[in-house]
Order: structure tokens, then sequence, then C-alpha cells
């Protein structure tokens, strides 16, 4: 079972179609379903509008997703269970550091984990990470990946000093299996896959297959990114993004006599191929 998991922060681009190209092949040429979840627990970066614009980019191209929308604003009751879990188990502690008194990695290097807040002070829950953390992955595309976390970082935030629940944990607990078993992504989110399966273990939650993507870059080699306003897809050439897409993926390329987006999708399918995509 896979997944495209977008943020509301803006239309679908090159990058974020390649993302939904890749999850969705990977998925179905192993029988399996793909669906379609909105990463909504930031409501200050939303962007009106969004979540439209995405269903029908993904409808253009023929990207039809299992079932119906999942919303990471339905799940609190999730997020708030796996933090008290992780609180009965020691795992958590409050912090006040402001960005510029945290270490390289973004952990807390004060001593917020032997202080006492009151309960009107704003915090964020931080988990932390035993020095003798070791995750190892096998990537569905890069291969064996090995991270000694615990040295990289003490600790990452799983609840904001807003209130908001972080990236890290939603993902982590939406993520586990069986609700998903495969989260196929861009490269620049490995470095947050061992933080998601830390985060799995110390929940009893079964981790799912991970493969990571190769990222778009603009002409400055900056990523393609919605907030920093990569330009929409345009929906009117599906044909012309589906097959650059699959350039970029190192899929063979369709046949000149696919004209239709769903024969080209279903060809591709069938010729998937993860030990193609570039490392
Ligand atoms: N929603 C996040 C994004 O759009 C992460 C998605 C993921 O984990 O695949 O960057």
């Amino acid at each position: 079972m896979g997944r495209f998991a977008p943020s509301p922060t803006g239309p679908l681009h090159a990058g974020s179609l390649l993302a939904a190209l890749g999850s969705l092949l990977h998925a179905r040429a192993q029988g399996g379903v793909w669906h379609l979840r909105i990463d909504d627990i930031d409501p200050p970066r939303a962007v009106q509008g969004s979540v439209a614009a995405i269903q029908a980019s993904l409808e253009a191209h023929a990207l039809r997703f299992d079932g119906d929308i999942q919303y990471q604003s339905d799940h609190s009751y999730r997020y708030e269970q796996a933090l008290q879990r992780l609180e009965a188990q020691g795992d958590l502690f409050h912090c006040t550091c402001t960005r510029a008194m945290l270490g390289a990695a973004g952990s807390c290097q004060k001593s917020c984990a032997q202080k006492q807040f009151a309960a009107s002070e704003a915090t964020c829950l931080r988990v932390k990470v035993p020095l003798s953390t070791v995750i190892t992955l096998d990537d569905a595309f890069l291969g064996p990946q090995n991270w000694l976390l615990g040295q990289q970082l003490s600790n990452f935030v799983v609840r904001r000093r807003d209130g908001l629940y972080a990236y890290q944990l939603a993902a982590a607990v939406d993520d586990a299996a069986p609700a998903a078993t495969q989260v196929i992504r861009g490269r620049d989110l490995l470095d947050s896959t061992p933080r998601q399966i830390f985060l799995q273990r110390r929940l009893g939650l079964p981790s799912p297959e991970y493969g990571h993507l190769p990222v778009l870059t603009d002409q400055h080699g900056a990523k393609l990114s919605k907030q920093q306003g990569a330009s929409a897809v345009n929906n009117h050439q599906p044909l012309h993004n589906l097959r650059t897409a699959l350039k970029e993926l190192g899929q063979p390329d369709p046949p000149a006599k696919l004209k239709d987006s769903v024969s080209l999708l279903a060809w591709s399918q069938s010729k998937w191929d993860p030990l193609r995509v570039p490392r």
C-alpha cells in the first residue's frame, strides 16, 4: 500500500509530480493500492485552494488514488495517543530553547530536560534519542542506509511550541504499517526517515518499506518547493509531463503510439524497475 502525502502549501509542481508518479508506480507494480494523504497539520503554512489544485493535477495526469482522501487534521487523536505513550515511557521533555540556542542538528543542548516549567509557559515537546541509537534501512532505490542517530542528535521536536504536532510525529504514526506499507518520497526527506523509524520503534509500531526518489532542482540548484513558489505543472500537457518524469525516474521511454495518460501509465507500471531509479 503506497501513499502520496503532499502538504497543502501550493499546487503540484514538477518535483511533487515526480514523487506522486514514483510512489504510484511502485505501489501499483506490486499490485498495491495508492492513497492520497493531505498533510494539513500546519494551518499557518496552508494555502487556500491547494487541495483542489493538487487533486485537479493528479486527475489531469490520470494519477488516480484509491479510497477517500485522508487528512492528517483528522488524526489528532492518534498523535495525542502517541504522545501519551512516549510520555508514559519517560521519552519526552519540555523545552523553551530558541533556534539560536540549539545544536547543529536542532537538538536542545541545555538542561531543559531537568527543568520544571509552569503549565502556562509555552514549551515544545522533545523526544530523547539514546546515544546508542542506530537505524538501518534497505532503501528501495538507494540500497542499505545506516544512521548513528543517537550520535547525530540527542532529541528532536514532536510537538511544537505553538501546540501543533510536528511532521516527524504525524508521519511516523500515519506511515506505520499496516496503514501504509510503502513510503516512497523525495530524497529531501531522507534525513527525516531515521527519526520516523525511531519513533515507530518507541511506539511499538511496525515500519513500512522506504524509498527515496531523486529531487528536482531549479536552475540555481535549489530544491523545487511549493513554499519557494515553484510553478504549477501544466495540466494541459500531461503526456509530456509524465514522459519527462519517467525519464527522471530512469524508466524506459513509453512507445510513441501511447497517446493517453491511462495507457502510458499502464505500460510504465508493467515496466517499473526500482533499480533503474538514479541514485
Ligand atoms: N507532507 C510532506 C511534504 O509534502 C512530507 C511528505 C512525506 O512524508 O512523504 O513534504
